[in-house]
This record gives structure tokens, C-alpha cells and sequence, in this order.
């Protein structure tokens, strides 16, 4: 069994590009990873975090044993305990004072049997997840206006566009395989245009032919100014308009007050008013356009409106649905959209059904449920004060390091002071989340878990495990599944393979289902195990319709609305707002990625290769900030505000980056690799009140010289 040759095809865990990745060698002695070849994501690339898989696996710091207050226990024990705690609470307290929360890590059949557990047989919604720090900004304005969570378009549409529009997103380092992709297509034909927006010049904006070095939190000014020019100029789709969408009085009417000319709107925009008019007459020439996004849009307290307002281009023009040309929400995490696909939020109920009495009932008839949730539960801010509160005895985090990664991390982790239970069931041994637990269940990482994920583009890939898992760990759905067996429902959680899962996740998916919902496996029923197991990579919906797929929606110019049609939003456009006070040394502190590590490090900081591009947490400054405030180029620098510091490096950048103002600091490094760099203690609590999406963009901090 070790010797055995290897001949596996999985996916790779880190972004949602979601590339196929194949494994040779042996278990003992796995050979460096390619890209799978046959993988319509990736075509055989890999970026370097990928390449870098095999330097990764292996038992340092995993977690490998369950543990109670520290000390060695087994399984048996730490599930009763779990599971008995689990009911306490509920008796006591009432279902509410119970929640997880999952992770875009987590696979589909992991987070269908979590959120199963939680919505159906606890009794509650508050089972939230990551995610809602990466995508549930985009998720709310698709289904404000298009009335479900799709994304519209395939990866081929970024390839077959003429004007590719890349808004608050540095594909460059956190999406390289799409962006090889679009330098690939640039290069073959380049009178394809592309124009960056973002405040940042990022490598992203190497290829662009236009950089719009955007203030923070004008971006819904920009766009709506372009609606009303587009409007003006008589450049809208009116067949379109009038046959498949609905109030665009009201949004054109909203739009109207962004900006009374080019003059006014480079004035809050921070953007020259040639470029400006550049970018407006080539997006009104370009029927073939692409608005692809990210962060700089989501993270925001006007996430959802900012995402509305690139859809309501999309939808005035009649770009939407026809190769290249669609809105096109890229996510951060592998399974984000599998994790929702399953109702993985705390607003979703399951198979991108509400809460709704019909939904509700339909679930519960389905599950065979006792107790659905009546209503939408809590979203991550709300959750972590809630804990914080006292009101949430008992609280599960899966597979995620929220002491690091959650707005005011120091708060979250006094948080969890105030819970009777904090269990967290994980690969790795040491976060600074394990260090807040009471009881920890020791989880499969990838290479041995087995399961689906979906990846940007809503394609669900395979991932296969190939190597057996160290100590006691155990697969999230094994885990979830025993705990709700122990609390009495052994029949409905019976399962021995996820292939079991997915199927029940299929035939939930296709559930009288009349066509009225975007999500349907209905294709996908019935596989036995050697079909699960060979399942090639396939987009959603597969069914009677689509046997292999869609790649487009909305092709057909229907909606998921009540009335078929698309719905235009009509969003303010409003000056941006600095919710803190500011004094004349307060920075605006923007936080993101580096290209060769992934969220906290705990996978990535394995591969000593990946420290080669950025060894170290840093801040870049503007050459003006940098000098007033005493900073100088490769000196430490402490930054502050009322919740915290961090000390990491500074970086004072003189190739006009970095705009005057702000300072930029990567999201990766914990108080495990640099002592005083999570910047998540930094960050505040604002949140879009949409989608609950929390700012991660935009927290006033001070900065000095260390
Ligand atoms: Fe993995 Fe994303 Fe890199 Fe593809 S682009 S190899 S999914 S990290």
C-alpha cells in the first residue's frame, strides 16, 4: 500500500480559480505536483503556490489527537461531550444560543452536513461562515437584481472579450491562473483592451492599457456616472431594457446625481478627467465587455450597492449571458460557492432555497426535519458579539482562524472568553484559534479529504485524497455526522461515504424543482460510488436541460425574479465617507493579499519556497506619508488605532503605488510568524448592512517609526 504508484487528479485547496492539480509518486514520497492538462480552469498551469502543494503535506503541526482542555481524549469522549453540550445548550437556552462557524475550506459534503445539522435538527440558522468576509456583497446584489446567487458567465468569457474591466481586484497575485489567462488572450489579440480599477497600481495593472487609481469608496460615484453617460449618449439596450428587466427609471433617475461632468467626477474620484472620459467612451463602444471584481468591491460598507452598480451596467447594455460579455464576481476561497450551494450562510437555508414558508417546508419534508430553522440566523460580526454577549453558549468554528481573520480579532478572541463551549475541529494544531478552545477535533487537510468543490466559474471539481490521514484525524463530515448521531439522529446521519452526501445534496438540489430555481444536480443523481469517484469537472446546472452544463446564464433573457425579468437597483451615489474621526495623520489602511501565501500561512508557511517572493509582513507608504510621519524605507514602523497595533516593515514606495493617505498592509502573517503583525486586530467592525459583509478595506490607523 505505501509503495503504491500515485495516479490521482484532485483540485487545488487555495483559490477559487479552483485548478485541477495532478499527483504522481508515491505516498511516502509524493513527486512535485503538475497541472492537470484536462482541467477546463487551468489547462496544465499551476501558480507558484500550487506548484508548491507537495512541499506541504506531511504531519508537522498537524493536529492529531482530540483533545479536552488540552489534554489527550478520544474520540468517544470528545463527540459525547460535544454532542451532550449541544443539547444542554438548547434546553436550556433555546436553539439560538448554538452556532458554527464553517469555512470556503470546508468541502460541499462537509458544509452540506454542518449546515443539515444546524438549520434542520438544531433548529437555528446561525451557521455562518468565512465566506461572508469574501463574496456575500456579490451574493446579495445578484440576487437583488437577477434573483439568485450565479454567476453569469465562464472563464472563456475573460478570454473572448474586448474590453476586460478588472474592478478591486489584484488577479495578478490572488488569482494567477485567470490572470495568465487574460495575458495569454491580451497577447494573441491585442487590441483587446483592459483597464484596471483599483487604488493600488498592483502587478495586476501591467497589462492594462488603463489605470483608474480610484479614491476608496467612489467607486459607485464612477459607475453611475457611467450609466447616466451611457444613457446620454444613447448607448443603452432598450430591446433588452424593455423585453427582460425592470426599473431602470428608478436607477437611471438615482444615478443621475453621481457627477455633473467629467470636471466634478475626477474630483471625487481622484481620476484624471481624460481618463475618465477614456474609459467611459471605450466601455460605450465595447458590446463584448467583462466587469470582473473582487474585494475592492465586496469588502466595503457599500459592497452590495457598489456590486449593483457594475450589474446595472451590465444590464443596461444587455451584457449579460453572451460570450464575452457578463458581471463577474471572482471569490477568494476554493468552495466559497459550494459552501453556499448547500445554503452554507447564515441567510441561506440550503440549495439556494430561503426561508420562505414554502422553502422551509419543502427542507423540512426533505430532511425529514424536527426543527428547521424559522428564519435567517446570525451573520460573522453579529455572531462574534453575540458570543462576545453571552447569548451563544456553544460555538463550533470549522476548518478557519477568526482570531486572525475577523475584524477586531482582539474582540473576537475576548469573545470566546464568554462561551460555556468553543470546540474547533481543524488540520492544524497550532492557530491562534486552537489556543482559544476548549475542545479540539483533529480534521483531514486536503491531499486525504475526499469530496467536491465548486470553483468562480461554478464548476464542481473532484477533490481526491491520495494519502492517509496522520493520527486520529478524521473527515469534517465523518466528524459533523457522529456528533449529530450522538445527539439522536443516527438514520438521518448515517452516511459511510461522501459520494452518499453529494447524492442527497443532488437530489435536495432537484427537490420540486420546476425550473424555478438556478441550482439543480438533478443529472447528477444516483451515482454510484466508481461514478462519484471518476465525476469529471462540470458547471451547474446539470440536468435534463444542461446534461454536461451551462456555461452562460441568462442567454435565454430569464431571470430568477418573481417576474422572470432582471431588476435594475438603484443605488446612491454619494461622496465617499470616512466613518472615523480623522485627524491629519490618520491613514486609510487597505489590506489584501500576497501572491505566494494563502489567508493565515498555516499551509503555506510549510513551503519554504514561498517565502522566496515576500519573507515578511510589511506596509507600503507613499513617499509624502512615509517623510511627514518619519518613516524611512526598510525600517520597522508600528501602526495603530484604538484596537490594536502591529510592527512590520515598511516599504515606502516610490513607483507611485501607493496612493497619499493610505497605507496598504498584507492579511497573511499571525502573532505564529511575526510576533506583531495581525492586522485584523486593526480592523473596525463596519459592515455592509446588506450582506453583512464587514469593510476589510478601509480602517483609519496611525502610523510611526518604530
Ligand atoms: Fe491554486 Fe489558485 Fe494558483 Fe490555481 S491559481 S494553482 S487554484 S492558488
Amino acid at each position: 500500500m505505501r509503495d503504491q504508484e500515485l495516479k490521482v487528479q484532485t483540485t487545488c485547496p487555495y483559490c477559487g480559480v479552483g485548478c485541477g492539480v495532478d499527483i504522481s509518486g508515491t505516498p511516502d514520497d509524493v513527486a512535485p505536483v503538475a497541472g492537470m492538462k484536462t482541467h477546463p480552469a487551468n489547462f496544465g498551469r499551476l501558480c507558484v503556490k500550487g506548484s508548491a502543494l507537495h512541499n506541504t503535506l506531511g504531519p508537522d503541526d498537524r493536529l492529531l489527537h482530540p483533545t479536552l482542555n488540552g489534554c489527550q481524549t478520544s474520540w468517544d469522549v470528545a463527540l459525547n461531550l460535544v454532542a451532550d453540550k449541544i443539547r444542554q445548550v438548547i434546553s436550556t437556552h433555546g436553539p439560538d444560543a448554538v452556532a458554527f462557524y464553517g469555512s470556503g475550506q470546508l468541502l460541499t459534503e462537509d458544509y452540506y452536513v454542518a449546515n443539515k445539522l444546524m438549520k434542520g435538527f438544531i433548529g437555528s440558522a446561525n451557521m455562518d461562515t468565512n465566506s461572508r468576509l469574501c463574496m456575500a456583497s456579490a451574493v446579495a446584489s445578484y440576487k437583488r437584481s437577477i434573483g439568485s446567487d450565479t454567476v453569469p458567465g465562464c472563464y472563456e468569457d475573460l478570454e473572448q472579450t474586448d474590453l476586460l474591466v478588472l474592478t478591486g481586484s489584484n488577479a495578478a497575485w490572488a488569482h494567477p491562473i485567470l490572470f495568465q489567462r487574460m495575458t495569454a488572450a491580451k497577447k494573441a489579440r491585442p487590441e483587446m483592451k483592459v483597464v484596471v480599477i483599483d487604488p493600488r497600481k498592483t502587478a495586476t495593472c501591467d497589462l492594462a492599457d488603463l489605470h483608474l487609481p480610484i479614491k476608496p469608496g467612489s467607486d459607485t460615484t464612477l459607475f453611475n456616472a457611467l450609466l447616466t453617460y451611457l444613457h446620454q449618449q444613447d448607448a443603452l439596450d432598450n430591446e433588452f431594457i424593455a423585453n427582460c428587466s425592470e426599473n431602470i427609471e428608478a436607477a437611471l433617475e438615482a444615478a443621475s446625481g453621481a457627477a455633473r461632468d467629467f470636471a466634478e467626477l475626477a474630483a471625487i474620484t481622484d481620476v484624471p478627467e481624460q481618463d475618465l472620459e477614456t474609459f467611459f467612451t471605450w466601455f460605450k463602444d465595447t458590446p463584448k465587455t467583462v466587469s470582473f471584481y473582487s474585494q475592492g468591491v465586496n469588502q466595503s460598507v457599500d459592497g452590495t450597492d457598489k456590486a449593483n452598480s457594475i450589474v446595472n451596467l451590465h444590464l443596461a447594455t444587455g451584457r449579460i449571458g453572451k460570450p464575452g460579455a457578463c458581471p463577474f464576481s471572482i471569490t477568494g476561497q476554493p468552495n466559497a460557492m459550494g459552501g453556499r450551494e448547500v445554503g452554507g450562510l447564515a441567510n441561506q437555508l440550503a440549495a439556494h432555497m430561503d426561508f420562505s414558508p414554502a422553502d422551509r417546508d419543502r427542507v423540512r419534508r426533505f430532511w425529514n426535519s424536527p426543527a428547521v430553522a424559522e428564519k435567517p440566523g446570525l451573520k460573522a460580526v453579529d455572531l462574534f458579539s453575540e458570543v462576545k454577549s453571552g447569548k451563544i453558549k456553544f460555538l463550533w468554528v470549522m476548518s478557519t482562524n477568526p482570531l486572525v481573520s475577523m475584524p477586531d480579532a482582539d474582540d473576537v478572541k475576548e469573545a470566546m472568553k464568554h462561551c460555556e463551549l468553543v470546540v474547533v475541529s481543524d488540520c492544524m494544531a497550532n492557530t491562534d484559534t486552537t489556543a482559544a478552545a476548549h475542545v479540539l477535533l483533529p480534521a483531514a487537510s486536503w491531499g486525504e479529504k475526499n469530496g467536491t468543490v465548486t470553483n468562480s466559474e461554478r464548476r464542481i471539481s473532484r477533490q481526491r485524497g491520495f494519502l492517509p490521514s496522520p493520527g486520529e484525524a478524521r473527515p469534517d463530515w465523518w466528524i459533523i455526522s457522529q456528533v449529530a448521531q450522538r445527539m439522536g439522529y443516527e438514520e438521518e446521519f448515517s452516511y459511510d461515504h461522501p459520494s452518499q452526501i453529494f447524492d442527497e445534496h443532488a437530489r435536495l438540489s432537484s427537490f420540486e424543482n420546476n425550473g424555478s430555481r438556478d441550482f439543480d444536480l438533478s443529472g447528477l443523481v444516483g451515482m454510484s460510488q466508481d461514478q462519484y469517484d471518476a465525476l469529471a469537472p462540470i458547471q451547474w446546472p446539470v440536468n435534463e436541460e444542461y446534461p454536461e452544463g451551462r456555461a452562460r446564464f441568462y442567454d435565454d433573457g430569464r431571470f430568477y425574479t418573481a417576474s422572470q425579468k432582471a431588476k435594475f437597483i438603484p443605488v446612491s451615489a454619494e461622496a465617499p465617507v470616512r466613518k472615523e474621526s480623522i485627524s491629519s495623520d490618520t491613514l486609510n489602511m487597505n489590506t489584501g493579499r500576497v501572491r505566494d501565501h494563502w489567508h493565515t500561512m498555516t499551509r503555506t508557511a510549510k513551503a519554504a519556497v514561498l517565502a522566496r517572493h515576500i519573507a515578511e509582513p510589511y506596509a507600503d507608504f507613499h513617499p509624502e506619508d512615509a517623510m511627514r510621519l518619519g518613516i524611512r524605507d526598510n525600517k520597522l514602523v508600528r501602526i495603530f488605532n484604538d484596537r490594536g497595533q502591529i510592527v512590520v516593515r515598511a516599504q515606502v514606495r516610490t513607483d507611485q503605488a501607493q496612493r497619499k493617505g493610505e497605507v496598504f498592509v498584507p492579511m497573511h502573517w499571525t502573532s505564529r510568524y511575526a510576533s506583531q503583525a495581525r492586522m485584523g486586530a486593526l480592523i473596525n467592525k463596519d459592515n455592509d448592512p446588506i450582506s453583512g459583509q464587514p469593510a476589510l478595506k478601509m480602517s483609519d490607523v496611525q502610523a510611526e517609526a518604530y
